[in-house]
């Protein structure tokens, strides 16, 4: 059997954010609207450094008005939590992110609960949460998000396929699996306790892997013609001795295998920041009771 075909993220969220930016213009001559991004970072964490600079570069590229609001480490809660305050009133401001994670005097979930549902293009507000599980219109997950436009990339219909999950988490594995249940897959959401999970994911003909446990998922667990998505993005030492990103699953293995498959780097990370700017958009379109062009 051929190799599978590599799903593009790269170019796929090339593509997302060409049409947000067209989408961008309209609304600026349209509505004379400009959506606005406020990314709000405790601390000097390096991965959040360089996704929150990369968001802030992204969201200008788009068109949008970006904020950042960078706090020193030692922030208190509450002084984050007037900061949130503050951007839920603030008219420009029709998305707030607020980068995790928080240093440890500050509770994530409270900040979190604290961003206006209407504002929460991470998606992770209990309101947003509940009405995608509900299937009500949502601000949903990004990174999510991402999956699924990738998976109907080469299957643009994902009705009636075997889905197996691997991961529960609040921010990829329950939402992804809410996602898929909402294109009519059947769901199966794997984790930690689950028995067999090899056997478990032999049966997928879409696997989506959001585990933190490199490459994890083998050839020998993929169904012939499934689908692979990998949200996985973990550091380790290659054979050379240098450092090296890898995703949960033993990509040459598993490509062998496939219909089609995400790489690492180049899958789902591209499409995170990219499904941000369209959650932006969004909300800016839902707060000024615009239909939100097409993206
Ligand atoms: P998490 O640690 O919150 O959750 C991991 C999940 O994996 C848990 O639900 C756990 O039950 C499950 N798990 C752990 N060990 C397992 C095992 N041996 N077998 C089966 N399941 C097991 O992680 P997360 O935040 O959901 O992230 C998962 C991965 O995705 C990480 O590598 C992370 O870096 C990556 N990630 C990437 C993006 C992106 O591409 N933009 C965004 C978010 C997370």
């Amino acid at each position: 059997m051929a190799e599978g075909a590599l799903i593009d993220g790269k170019a796929v969220a090339a593509e997302l954010r060409e049409s947000i930016g067209k989408a961008v213009t309209t609304l600026k001559a349209s509505h004379n609207l400009t959506p606005g991004l406020a990314v709000v970072l405790v601390g000097e964490d390096p991965a959040s450094q360089v996704y929150v600079r990369n968001k802030g570069k992204q969201t200008v590229a788009a068109g949008m008005q970006s904020f950042e609001h960078k706090l020193d480490v030692s922030t208190s809660e509450a002084d984050v939590l007037a900061i949130v305050e503050k951007l839920n009133n603030d008219p420009q401001v029709h998305g707030i992110l607020v980068q995790l994670p928080l240093p440890d005097q500050i509770d994530s979930q409270k900040v979190l609960n604290a961003i206006n549902p209407a504002k929460d293009v991470d998606g992770f507000h209990p309101v947003n949460a509940g009405r995608l599980a509900t299937g009500e219109p949502a601000l949903v997950p990004c990174t999510p998000l991402g999956c699924v436009i990738l998976a109907k990339k080469v299957a643009p219909s994902l009705s009636g396929m075997d889905a197996v999950v691997i991961g529960r988490s609040n921010i990829v594995g329950k939402p992804v699996s809410q996602l898929l249940l909402q294109e009519s897959c059947t769901v199966t959401i794997a984790h930690s306790r689950t028995k067999d999970l090899p056997e478990v994911c032999r049966r997928a003909d879409l696997v989506v892997a959001a585990v933190g446990r490199p490459e994890m998922v083998r050839g020998d667990w993929i169904k012939p013609g499934a689908i692979v998505i990998d949200v996985g993005i973990n550091r380790v030492e290659g054979a050379d001795g240098k450092s090296k990103l890898v995703g949960d699953v033993h990509f040459d293995e598993c490509r062998a295998v496939a219909s089609a498959i995400t790489p690492v780097p180049g899958g789902v990370g591209p499409m995170t920041i990219a499904c941000l700017l369209r959650n932006t958009v969004q909300a800016a379109c839902d707060a000024n009771g615009i239909t939100m062009p097409a993206i």
